[in-house]
């Protein structure tokens, strides 16, 4: 059973993907967005300000005998305080939209269905679920 709306959008993408059909081309598209991502994502901490990062060494108690893979999450942070406004937020999906849009073409080229890659990384996580310690 496949997923209408990834159907649809992996049909989308390959009909208007004309000026970067090169598989080089889609490939270093794809790079490119996904640094423009970052980049929102860093202008949203130095430019915008709605957001800061304070990143440090994730201290993971070594005594601690309730402390298991089930509850490690907890421990861990995203070093990332605050929250990003409605601006960064517009900005940084509309970069993650077209890191999509490369993905998906990346997938085209290849003859791969991006909905199939869901659908087996979500059996994946089904399956392995924390220990799959990504
Ligand atoms: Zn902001």
């Amino acid at each position: 059973m496949k997923d209408i709306i990834f159907d649809n959008f992996q049909n989308n993408v390959d009909g208007s993907l004309i000026r970067h059909k090169s598989i080089i081309d889609i490939m270093t598209k794809l790079q490119e967005s996904e640094a423009r991502i970052n980049r929102a994502i860093a202008k949203s901490v130095t430019n915008c300000g709605c957001i800061e990062i304070n990143a440090k060494k994730q201290k993971i108690p070594e005594d601690d005998s309730n402390l298991s893979i089930e509850n490690l999450g907890e421990c861990l942070q995203t070093h990332i305080s605050g929250k990003i406004c409605e601006n960064c937020r517009s900005i940084i999906e509309g970069e993650i939209g077209t890191h999509l849009f490369y993905l998906t073409s990346l997938c085209s080229s290849l003859d791969i269905s991006l909905y199939d890659v869901l659908v087996e990384e979500n059996d994946s996580i089904n399956t392995l679920g924390k220990y799959n310690l990504r």
